[in-house]
């Protein structure tokens, strides 16, 4: 017998808090469950089909269940799941990685992109023996102490500035200043002598989406080593998804550190943090900054971001050229279509990623994202969600293309989109 959704979530509701994993999954009335998936495909338990934009909020740059990771994991499933001792996949990948990112030397491999940042932020302090980090308003970077202050995604849309259960001890070490604001960094850098880091998202894609404003992102790596101060990207979205080697390799600019995740494997759970090798041979047992993870290099997520970069580096501009088209002829689109429904709106848009936001002021830092109409939005996504387009829940995450979108999906979105433009008019 086919259960309905409200049903499902009544159940999960009575054994799992709130009814989800993770909290940007809920809405109102409630969730569809999902069943299976392919290509740019989600079917839900009542079988109803939805275009699938939230794409695991960007890791699925290549599309659900691609062919060459499925047929990667198929083949190590029938090897072994986890050994627990070094593999030749590990070295494998951990090549692929640094070939395509040029500020990385060495890199380590683990499982969640707050796992990432967490590492990241100790190494910057292990480097500097410094203890405060600097980090940008609606920047998200994880769900752990030093980072969940002012944070973008799920706690910008919960309207949480400090978790409670967090320590004060540890947020007060987090300094906060504005996106796009380059001499806010560099005043906070010199009234405070004990910097060990600066974290960023090169592209903010947890306020909606963001775009760094000309120089802004040279102005935050001149500042840094002139300070010498290490400069986290943490490119856990725009890495894979903006180019082969990330946001850095787009705008020209080389961090020390760099954390990696969504886009990597295309779908499975692992993360890196990648840098200089005199930072990177801090990490245990080498060094004394501990990190470690049972599922760290795990031959199945490995397996799965080998494929994927291979995929990636073979269809390079093909696949980045493409994606950056569609999006750019669907934004254009939807553009007029809000403009002719005379709908106050702003869009934003990079590579394949877009957000379009309530309000007739330019969204650049997390205050202009905030001010944006969010009970407009919900209303669009309701609407789209009855039109069989899933976007992820909230104005403060993003739309994401993948390369299994074509364009007649895209079209039928862009009627859905119409529709749903026309409901929020009203
Ligand atoms: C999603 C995200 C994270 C956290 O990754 P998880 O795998 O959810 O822990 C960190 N940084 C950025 C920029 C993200 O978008």
């Amino acid at each position: 017998m086919m259960l309905k959704n409200s049903k499902h979530f009544s159940d999960a509701k009575k054994v799992i808090p709130s009814g989800v994993n993770s909290p940007v999954r809920l809405f109102d009335p409630y969730p569809f469950f999902a069943k299976k998936s392919n290509g740019a495909y989600i079917w839900d338990e009542e079988d109803r089909k939805y275009v699938d934009f939230c794409n695991g909020y960007g890791a699925l740059l290549l599309g659900h269940r691609r062919k060459e990771i499925i047929q990667a994991v198929s083949k190590q499933l029938t090897k072994g799941t986890l050994f627990c001792t070094p593999t030749s996949l590990e070295t494998e990948l951990s090549k692929l990685i640094i070939g395509n990112f040029p500020s990385i030397d060495k890199v380590r491999l683990m499982n969640t992109g707050g796992e990432a940042t967490m590492t990241a932020i100790r190494l910057a302090r292990g480097f500097t023996k410094k203890k405060k980090i600097i980090k940008f308003e609606g920047c998200y970077h994880g769900a752990h102490d030093s980072v969940l202050v002012k944070a973008g995604s799920g706690s910008a849309h919960q309207g949480i500035s400090v978790s409670d259960g967090g320590l004060d001890e540890v947020s007060k070490n987090t300094l906060v200043v504005q996106y796009n604001n380059a001499e806010d960094l560099e005043k906070t850098i010199k009234k405070n002598n004990d910097v060990a880091g600066v974290i960023i998202e090169p592209i903010l894609a947890n306020m909606g989406l963001i775009l760094p404003e000309k120089n802004f992102l040279s102005d935050v790596r001149k500042i840094t080593k002139e300070n010498n101060v290490p400069l986290i990207f943490d490119e856990v979205v725009t890495g894979f998804r903006v180019s082969t080697g990330g946001a850095q390799k787009h705008f020209g600019i080389k961090p020390d550190i760099t954390t990696l995740a969504k886009a990597l494997s295309n779908g499975f759970t692992i993360s890196a943090v990648g840098g200089k090798k005199e930072i990177m041979d801090l990490l245990s047992p080498g060094g004394k900054v501990y990190q470690a993870s049972t599922f760290a290099g795990n031959p199945i997520a490995v397996s799965a971001a080998i494929s994927s970069i291979k995929t990636i580096n073979k269809l390079k501009n093909k696949l980045y050229s493409k994606l950056e088209k569609y999006n750019l002829r669907f934004t254009r689109a939807l553009d007029d279509i809000a403009t002719d429904l005379k709908i106050s709106h702003q869009i934003n848009s990079a590579a394949s990623m877009f957000q379009i936001f309530f309000t007739n002021k330019p969204v650049v830092d997390y205050e202009s994202s905030v001010n944006a109409d969010a009970k407009k939005f919900k209303k669009m996504f309701n609407m789209l969600l009855k039109n069989g387009v899933f976007i992820a829940p909230s104005q403060f995450e993003v739309v994401f293309l993948s390369d299994a979108h074509s364009q007649n999906d895209l079209n039928k979105t862009l009627d859905a989109y119409q529709i749903a433009l026309k409901s929020v008019k009203n």
